[in-house]
């Protein structure tokens, strides 16, 4: 990728942007890795970050494709805080459509915040009793094995 189709989806749209075959605001590329501007952002400056190959969530994604994202998302979160004058960036990732992904090829939204901006983070609580966080800490290890 991306010289040759292997690793790309035809009717993906972020990989017929790797292509070049529809437009984007690229910010940095790598062998593994592109970014660009996200079409309609939540600020000016907010940056996708996605692996050339095709992998429609961080599921499917193999892990040594991590390494070379991770270094992209520290040092393109670093660079848009320099040129927005930010004070803070949110590193985010949708999977799947019931947690609002939208386009099924992995990507991370790096998001340049700014104190009182307005934006808030999810709504939280505590959990009801100890025995209930237990459960779910207990159901999770029961899935990870
Ligand atoms: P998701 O909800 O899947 O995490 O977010 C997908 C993001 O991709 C959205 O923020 C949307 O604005 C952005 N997007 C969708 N289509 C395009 C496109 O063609 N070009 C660019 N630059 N961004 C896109
Ligand atoms: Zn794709």
């Amino acid at each position: 990728m991306p010289s040759s189709d292997q690793g790309s989806a035809p009717d993906c749209i972020f990989c017929r942007i790797v292509k070049g075959e529809i437009p984007s605001t690229r910010v940095y590329e790598d062998e593994a890795v592109l970014a660009f501007l996200d079409i309609n952002p939540v600020a000016a400056g907010h940056c996708l970050i996605i692996p050339k190959e095709h992998h429609a969530t961080l599921c499917d994604m193999p892990p040594e494709l991590a390494v070379p994202v991770m270094n992209a998302l520290a040092r393109i979160g670093k660079a848009v805080m320099a040129a927005t004058g930010a004070g803070g960036f949110n590193c985010l990732q949708n999977n799947f459509a019931a947690a609002g992904q939208m386009v099924f090829h992995t990507h991370w939204h790096i998001i340049p915040r700014f104190s009182g901006d307005g934006l808030t983070h999810w709504p939280h609580a505590p959990y009801a009793d100890k025995a209930a966080m237990e459960q779910a800490a207990e159901s999770l290890r029961r899935a990870l094995t």
